[in-house]
């Protein structure tokens, strides 16, 4: 049902290959899976697939967790099928990192089979709400009733929060910059981190709901309290610490190159196309280049200016 719905998000939200190291990877129809860890699985998208965005799973000795749910249901339950096959546990807990519909709209999928969903508690107020602009002014009703029937996080959180699969301890820990509900799931035995869209590996980001500025100083946590981490990003390939700070050398360097330019009195569409052409020049081999590179500097200039307009937190 989602997919001709979801084919536009794809292009829009989803990912082609990245770069960066993995150990044993099989490639399934949704994702290809990467083993992380004693029990720990990146399933990272395969483009064209329409799972849109990266997924994962830690198994631990009484349960399961699972790190965000896909695009499309179909994805969802494809890892569901791969999870049954590694481990006999229960699914007990879906981690959405944040609510755009490319990491959230497999949930009931999970719900289904049992697991509690969590999210920070920006995620329950803004999944069936925020996630409509992604349509734009054409939404069909077709696409605005898949919206509003997204399946919701039932335990919401402020800061973060501790779960034990067991003896098994998974730290869930919120971030700012993507945004302004995100988190991160930390496999600490294993040094494993998801970053939801916190971190796209080789891949420009979605900015829509950025604060760069933020998203800057968490990449700089990340190095700092997992500076020898695999990372799981929210799109592109598993990455380690030389990924991440790719990642924060590109949101600095678009940041600066606006402002460079405007220091030499750019504005509009010249600003743009200087810009664009600076970027380019460095990171135009990175997937979604050419999809997200303009959104990127008119989206930075507006929030460098104040005046970007961001989802409201739940009060
Ligand atoms: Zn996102």
């Amino acid at each position: 049902m989602l997919r001709p719905i979801t084919r536009n998000l794809v292009l829009m939200l989803g990912l082609l290959a990245g770069s960066g190291g993995v150990r044993a990877a099989t490639t399934h129809a949704y994702f290809t899976l990467h083993h992380l860890g004693k029990g720990i699985w990146a399933a990272i998208d395969k483009p064209g697939s329409h799972a849109g965005s990266n997924s994962g799973f830690i198994i631990g000795d009484k349960a399961v967790l699972v790190v965000d749910s896909f695009e499309d249901p179909a994805a969802a339950k494809a890892l569901l099928k791969v999870i049954h096959s590694k481990t006999h546990l229960p699914v007990r807990y879906l981690v959405n990192t944040h609510y755009h519909l490319d990491h959230v709209a497999g949930n009931g999928v999970y719900r289904k089979a049992g697991a509690v969903i969590l999210a920070q508690r920006n995620v329950r107020t803004w999944e069936r709400t925020e996630n409509l602009k992604f349509f734009g002014s054409k939404i069909t009703p077709a696409q605005k009733k898949m919206v509003q029937s997204f399946v919701l996080p039932e335990v919401v959180y402020r800061h973060g929060i501790e779960l034990y699969l067991g003896h098994r301890k998974v730290v869930v820990r919120v971030l700012p910059g993507h945004t302004g509900g995100d988190s991160i799931v930390v496999v600490p035995d294993a040094n494993v981190v998801f970053t939801g869209d916190l971190f796209w590996n080789h891949t420009l980001p979605n900015l829509i709901d950025a604060n760069t500025a933020a998203q800057i100083h968490t990449n700089t946590v990340f190095l700092h309290d997992y500076p020898s981490a695999t990372f799981v990003p929210g799109h592109g390939e598993v990455g380690h610490a030389a990924n991440v700070r790719a990642f924060r050398g590109y949101l600095e360097n678009l940041r600066q190159t606006i402002k460079n330019a405007q220091g030499k009195g750019e504005q509009g569409k010249k600003l743009v196309q200087d810009v664009l052409r600076q970027i380019k020049a460095r990171y135009g081999e990175w997937n979604y280049f050419g999809y997200f590179a303009s959104k990127n500097i008119t989206q930075t200039v507006a929030e460098l200016a104040g005046k970007k307009h961001l989802p409201e937190a739940s009060p």
